[in-house]
């Protein structure tokens, strides 16, 4: 795989071409493995949000609306295909700016990116109202119209891959889009950008800011020329988001965290379970929304399991994440890895027990980036910090359970419920925890699978709105009802 790659250009899109900020302000963005920087990115302020939204509303009524549904999918599978033909530049890019394996940018999420933009490239021919026949003196039919203009607020785990799963949809459905990336990971956002162009978008019909939350994200948030708020990020920020929403009452879609339940049961095919344990917390380092960071197992194979995932997340490969041979790399920034770190002091001083890791893997590149050893505790009780919030990193807590309604009660002990996992070969048990269980996926003796067409979001404190499937578009759209009277 190619190792090198032009870097993005570092500037704001806006109208269709590269500027810099008003302000003159840039920041740094920095290589989570070895605390390099990779590139000088301009800082988007409320002033080139101004410009921005100002553009986004002039698109909106330009060709972009004049364009057939046809036509707006034609260039969203160009997306698509533009993502594929570029994945060795644009996984670098992702894997320099994020710490993630090269192998999972390249192979699995920029893949999927594309096959989102081809999914939405399918369903904005199929959009549509319905006609209502509930009285003979009047014709009426619905309308889906866009929503208008989108404001894609989204964080640094997946900035590519969660960056499709809103600007792909609300193109579909005609919006226009100004994308905000998180400042820790500016890069391939921009490169979405040129994507857009090269695939033939008018100029102001996706935009790219990269810009500080609260400079840059508060200016969108509240912005009387935004319709509507699309965010993904952590709750304490998206009730920030609603709030300063609430002034101009913008539609918004919160994608917020998690503390997932990842239940095994003793019946379970053990091997598969112990897989399923491990990915679902140590994908992407534990920065995954979805992560199963509460692993219940059934009283009677506790221990055993818990040694058997122990010996896995000791023997896992850190190191540089372009390596082949490396399983894990270094967590976002060094503010990332030091909350991931208080989190492990908390967690040992409230009395859990290490059973792997726990510690900064400073043996890596003589000190050098934000290596932490995928951690399991053992000996954790519902009431520990590591147990009710979210740590956003490789960090597990292990909790025993006595049965079914046990495991039930303890994974819906908490605010949030934006997924889980079931593992049991028991069909019927299966079915009844899934229904039980108070969350937006389950996953039943499987964990982290996402396809284009099957909807994502949270209950409970994780948000709310959808994101992928047909359901992914309703967040995108208003329905007009018209009325024609034909008594006469
Ligand atoms: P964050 O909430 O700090 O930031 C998310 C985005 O919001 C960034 O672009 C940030 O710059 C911006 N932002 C920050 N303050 C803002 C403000 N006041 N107004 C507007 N925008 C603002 O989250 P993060 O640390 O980047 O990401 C981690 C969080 O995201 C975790 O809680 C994780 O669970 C969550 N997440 C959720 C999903 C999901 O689908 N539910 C997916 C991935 C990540």
């Amino acid at each position: 795989m190619d190792t090198t790659t032009e870097i993005a250009p570092g500037r704001l899109l806006i109208d269709g071409a590269w500027a810099d900020a008003k302000s003159g302000a840039t920041f740094t963005t920095v290589n989570p493995a070895d605390e390099s920087v990779i590139a000088t990115v301009a800082e988007a302020g409320p002033e080139d949000v101004d410009v921005a939204v100002a553009a986004a509303r002039k698109a909106l009524a330009g060709p972009w609306a004049k364009m057939t549904a046809a036509d707006r999918g034609k260039i969203l599978w160009r997306m698509g295909d533009l993502i594929q033909e570029r994945l060795s530049s644009l996984g670098l890019l992702e894997t320099l700016d994020t710490g993630k394996t090269l192998f999972d940018s390249a192979k699995i999420e920029l893949p999927m990116a594309a096959q989102i933009f081809q999914f939405y490239a399918g369903a904005a021919t199929k959009l549509g109202g319905r006609t209502l026949a509930s009285r003979s003196d009047t014709f009426a039919f619905t309308l889906k119209e866009p929503v208008g203009v989108v404001a894609a607020i989204v964080p640094w785990n997946f900035p590519f891959l969660l960056a499709s799963w809103k600007v792909a949809p609300a193109l579909a459905a005609g919006c226009t889009v100004i994308l905000k990336p998180a400042s820790q990971t500016p890069l391939s956002a921009l490169e979405m950008g040129r994507i857009g162009l090269d695939a033939g978008l008018p100029p102001g019909v996706f935009q790219v800011l990269p810009g500080s939350g609260r400079g840059c994200g508060t200016a969108l948030v509240k912005h009387a020329g935004v319709d509507k708020v699309a965010f993904t990020g952590s709750t304490e920020v998206g009730k920030s988001v609603l709030r300063d929403a609430a002034g101009t009452l913008k539609r918004v879609s919160v994608e917020l965290g998690g503390k997932s339940p990842n239940i095994v049961f003793a019946d379970a095919d053990i091997e598969a379970a112990l897989r399923g344990a491990f990915t679902g917390i140590f994908y992407n380092k534990g920065e995954v929304c979805a992560a199963g960071s509460r692993l219940f197992v059934e009283r009677g194979i506790h221990e055993k399991f818990v040694a058997d995932l122990a010996a896995r997340a000791d023997a896992v490969v850190l190191g540089d994440p372009r390596d082949k041979a490396t399983r894990m790399g270094p967590v976002v920034s060094k503010a990332q890895m030091d909350t991931v770190l208080g989190y492990v002091e908390s967690g040992t001083a409230e009395g859990a027990h290490v059973a792997a890791g726990g510690r900064r893997a400073s043996e890596i590149n003589n000190g050098k980036g934000y290596f932490v050893r995928p951690t399991v505790f053992d000996a954790v009780t519902s009431e520990m910090t590591i147990a009710r919030e979210e740590i956003f990193g490789p960090v597990l807590a292990v909790l025993p359970f006595d049965d079914a309604a046990d495991a039930v009660r303890q994974a819906n002990a908490t605010t949030y419920g934006l997924a889980a996992g079931v593992w049991t070969r028991d069909l019927a048990k299966a079915h009844r925890v899934a229904r039980a269980i108070q969350a937006g996926t389950v996953w039943v003796n499987a964990y982290n699978l996402y396809d284009p067409a099957l909807p994502f979001g949270g209950f409970k404190q994780s948000g709310f709105g959808r994101e992928l499937g047909i359901e992914a578009l309703d967040g995108y759209l208003e329905t007009k009802s018209v009325w024609i009277d034909i008594g006469r």
